[in-house]
């Protein structure tokens, strides 16, 4: 039933694809955003088409960036030589919160889930194997900070086998428990974190 006249459902389904915004949330937005000025709804919508228009992937770590590297990767600053592999950009977000690691990352965008139907070509998991056989900086350890979760436990346990096979000699290490078992990384605090980061555990 279209109580509000096709304009306004049609935004309402819109902002309902939204994570963690359901209908009446998206009413709310809606009615929210047809009584804001003119100018600030079209600076709204700039907004989102520009950040769409202009979102790329690092051609190193696969975060989302807006030029061909991430700053990360391109800091001389930073230690080329270990690499935090995290399961989405929030992760590395939070772990940058910690400001306790000089390494670089690598971002998966997803965990290897049977359940879903997500395999292991479904995320960025070649590009880090390229990565580990061409960089010019010798890998000397890939950590790996996917979360706590079956999935999470599964794509670690993945990814040290993909390493296995290269022959080379990167040391593989697990982030620490601490990290509560099913809890998503971006919602732990940096204390936390950070002590899983210092507790971690060679993988062999
Ligand atoms: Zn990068």
């Amino acid at each position: 039933m279209d109580y509000y006249g096709s304009h306004i459902s049609k935004l309402i389904e819109a902002l309902r694809v939204l994570p963690g915004v359901g209908t009446k949330s998206a009413q709310r937005m809606a009615f929210h955003i047809v009584g804001m000025p003119e100018a600030d709804v079209r600076r709204l919508s700039e907004a989102i088409s520009e950040a769409k228009r202009s979102v790329r992937f690092c051609s190193e770590c696969c975060t989302i960036t807006d030029g061909e590297k991430c700053p990360i990767c391109e800091s001389p600053r930073r230690d080329h030589s270990q690499i935090m592999v995290v399961e989405n950009p929030r992760d590395l977000a939070a772990y940058e919160k910690t400001g306790r690691f000089e390494g670089v990352y690598h971002v998966l965008h997803g965990t290897i889930s049977p359940m879903l139907g997500i395999g292991p070509n479904d995320i960025r998991l070649k590009e880090l194997i390229t990565r580990l056989g061409n960089s010019k900086v010798p890998i000397s350890e890939v950590i790996i900070a996917t979360g706590a979760t079956v999935e999470g436990e599964s794509t670690a346990m993945y990814i040290l086998k993909l390493i296995k096979t290269l022959e080379l000699p990167i040391k593989v290490t697990r982030i620490a428990s601490g990290v509560p078992v099913g809890g998503d990384i971006e919602n732990i605090d940096e204390v936390t974190l950070e002590r899983a980061l210092r507790g971690r555990t060679e993988l062999k």
